[in-house]
């Protein structure tokens, strides 16, 4: 079942969702070349807890970290550590927070430095099908429909999206019904309504979409060692359209 959110619950979500805005902002101050992905991670839970909410990652299924943070060929649950990021390398931060039992998800991917032309592009395509996927969260559509805006618009820049992970509904839990596949056919899925919170998050590869784990159990990469790319927002479905909770 997809629950329906009210005001006061969607209150809490934005609440929960600018701390996660926040967060991306002071990453995009951050990462430049030698910056390890640990100091980024200090830095997010830092500000997470100074407003006394919870890192939502850390602890999830035994995560260790505040952030997501994949390099370049991983796609997402890179854990931080020793890395250095190095110029034109490419890091996609995932942050999730907790305020007052409701959970906010957003991930951005920034460049180091200078970087490819391909990879300048594949971050450009990742975003903008984020953005037009969101437009297509109003009341009345089918939640595939989105998908199918995100999949075209990646394919049609001779991209691929990623099939083995997708977004998910969200609010009390992170990962609430329904999934939100960025691949699919239009007018399929659920009937959209007011009420709803979607955590959009399309992966975008500049190779193939086969993906695969590393033996740290968390890490996924692409299979041909590629680029990816994630942007992920938390979405609310108002009468006057989508809101975008995780954006300041
Ligand atoms: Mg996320
Ligand atoms: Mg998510």
């Amino acid at each position: 079942m997809i629950e329906l959110k009210n005001k006061e619950q969607l209150d809490r979500m934005r609440t929960a969702s600018r701390i996660v805005a926040e967060v991306l902002e002071i990453m995009k101050e951050m990462v430049k070349p030698g910056v390890t992905t640990e100091q980024l991670d200090r830095s997010a839970e830092q500000h997470i807890l100074k407003y006394g909410a919870l890192p939502a990652f850390k602890g999830y299924n035994g995560f260790p970290a505040t952030l997501c943070t994949s390099v370049n060929e991983e796609v997402v649950h890179g854990i931080p550590g020793l890395r250095a990021l190095r110029n034109g390398d490419i890091i996609s931060i995932d942050c999730g927070a907790i305020y007052d039992g409701y959970v906010g998800d957003s991930a951005i991917t920034l460049p180091v430095g200078e970087i490819s032309e391909e990879c300048y592009k594949l971050l450009a395509v990742c975003e903008e099908s984020l953005k037009l996927g969101i437009v297509k969260a109003r009341k009345g559509n089918r939640l595939f429909d989105i998908s199918h805006t995100v999949q075209s618009y990646v394919e049609k820049n001779g991209m691929s999206v990623v099939r083995d992970y997708v977004g998910h509904g969200i609010g009390r839990r992170m990962h609430e019904e329904p999934q939100i596949p960025n691949f699919g056919k239009p007018g399929r899925g659920p009937r959209l309504e007011i009420g709803m919170a979607l955590a959009i998050e399309p992966m975008v590869n500049l190779g193939g979409y086969q993906v695969e784990s590393l033996e740290d159990g968390w890490t996924v990469v692409t299979k041909d060692r590629r680029a990816s790319a994630h942007f992920e927002h938390t979405v609310a479905i108002t009468e006057n359209g989508p809101e975008i909770l995780t954006r300041i």
